[in-house]
């Protein structure tokens, strides 16, 4: 059941929160030792929180949108009442001293907080294999990975253990889960839903966005989140997205441009899925037309200088003294240096070493500074692009979800999973997934919608529209 319909269900009294919840934690405590989305579950507070929505609805008080609604956040997203250790053993047992941004406007729209997601730790990852917890199994297909970095909130929306999750996106971590099981997932505009609280990767290009089953939970997900937060310094200072009837008016008039660079680089069954939403948009009313962007290939290198840059520089904070583990040693410099050896998994450690040699003295403009100029080329071909077009289309994913363990030991193959989400993320646009049909094996196919910034109404109308497509079977 859509959030919307279990929310009403729960504020009329039909049902009551505290059921929904023992339902979704008796399944979470069935379902998650195979699946492994997640790294803690709030059995007792979750229980209490619904209680209190209980009583407040029993008082005649207004218990909100998402009254009762079961959410699962990424688990690099600050909860007072449980730990946040973006599933690295450096901030194992971590519980921070504040709730981020999301999750206190969550807690005033009545949704009910169930646990925290397994994730690549702090993000870094395109699997879910990179927690130091262990992997998250895809529940499509258990001998693949959901994807990641958000691969536990993905398969814990994927196998119906929640309606609703939080994760985070910095070059794909939302989408590309959410097109390996098959969800809705949306990178919303940076700036957009406030950063204040969640873990930093890379500052320039970390965003909060929701998991649903469908476009509608999805929105309404992003709706509660968004809005501006004199927390963040970052944050737009714009109100919260209205969105919900927007997304239902389809696509008459609306030019969508197909991606041509992204759609020849990816396997046969998922260009041939974009291939078949471009020509469902057509006959639906949009203006649909190929569209080159040379500067997209410059995005892996780009991103992956610059993601790793702000990261050696953000990481710096796990010293063995603010946060987290430490391990003693004879001198400050030594105890530093033990905790982060233990603390920080290999692909940490990579992404570090990476950054902090591409910010050094003497490498700084062959790396860094070329990096942005990239960055900047990208942005002035999107803005080229559209100028002519209101939103445009093309994979999630080069391929579906690969198998466990295929992609571990190759660090360039498990980057370049993320082509074709970079170039949204280095510009700061809206883009998101949407399930569209299967390949062969059965295994979801995902469509990415972007926009230009703010452009989530034209984004969402594209989603609807070919969602509504699929469940009638069009694909
Ligand atoms: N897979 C990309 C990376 O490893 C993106 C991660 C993310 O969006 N957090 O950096």
């Amino acid at each position: 059941m859509g959030a919307r319909a279990l929310a009403g269900r729960i504020r009329s009294g039909e049902v009551s929160a505290l059921e929904v919840i023992d339902n979704c934690l008796a399944e979470i405590s069935k379902r998650d030792s195979t699946i492994h989305a997640f790294v803690h579950v709030a059995y007792e507070k979750a229980r209490e929180e619904a209680k209190e929505i209980d009583a407040k609805i029993a008082a005649g008080e207004d218990p909100g949108v998402l009254a009762g609604v079961p959410v699962a956040l990424k688990d690099n997203l600050c909860t007072k009442a449980a730990p946040t250790t973006c599933s690295s053993k450096i901030l194992e047992n971590w519980v921070p001293p504040y709730d981020a941004t999301v999750v206190t406007k969550l807690k005033a729209a009545g949704a009910v907080i169930v646990g925290k997601t397994n994730m690549d730790e702090f993000a870094m990852g395109s699997s879910t294999e990179h927690s130091a917890f262990g992997p998250t199994l895809n529940p499509r297909d258990t001998s693949r990975v959901p994807g990641g970095s958000s691969g536990g909130s993905a398969s814990a929306v994927a196998d119906g253990m929640v309606t609703l999750a939080l994760g985070s996106d910095t070059g794909g971590s939302i989408r590309q889960p959410a097109s390996f099981c098959g969800v809705v997932g949306i990178k919303p505009t940076y700036g957009s839903v406030s950063r204040y609280g969640l873990v930093a990767f890379a500052s320039s290009l970390d965003q909060i966005g929701p998991l649903a089953g469908n476009v509608d939970d999805a929105t309404m997900l992003l709706e509660v989140v968004s809005g501006w937060d004199p927390l963040d310094s970052t944050s737009l200072q714009r109100p919260s997205f209205i969105l919900d009837s927007v997304s239902r008016e389809g696509v008459k008039g609306i030019k969508v441009g197909i991606l041509n660079e992204l759609v020849d680089l990816v396997d046969n069954e998922v260009a041939t899925q974009v291939r078949k939403a471009a020509d469902l948009l057509d006959s639906e009313g949009a203006a649909v037309e190929d569209v080159s962007m040379t500067s997209i290939g410059w995005g892996i290198p780009a991103y992956y200088l610059i993601a790793s840059a702000e990261a050696s520089s953000n990481l710096s904070r796990y010293d063995g003294v603010r946060y987290g583990l430490r391990v003693e040693g004879a001198n400050a410099t030594l105890m530093n240096s033990f905790t982060r050896a233990k603390g920080f998994g290999a692909e940490v450690k990579r992404r570090i070493m990476l950054g902090t040699y591409a910010l050094s003295a003497g490498y700084y403009d062959a790396y860094y500074a070329k990096a942005q100029k990239i960055r900047t080329l990208i942005i002035q071909d999107f803005q080229r692009v559209y100028e002519r077009f209101d939103a445009l289309l093309a994979p999630t994913t080069p391929s579906v979800a690969f198998l466990l363990g295929e992609k571990l030991t190759d660090p360039l193959a498990m980057y370049l999973s993320d082509i074709c989400t970079v170039p949204s993320s280095l510009a700061g646009h809206p883009a998101m997934n949407i399930p569209f049909g299967t390949a062969s094996g059965g295994l979801p196919v995902g469509i990415q919608i972007m926009a230009p910034a703010l452009g989530e109404a034209s984004m969402l109308k594209v989603a609807k529209t070919l969602e509504q497509a699929s469940q009638g079977g069009f694909q």
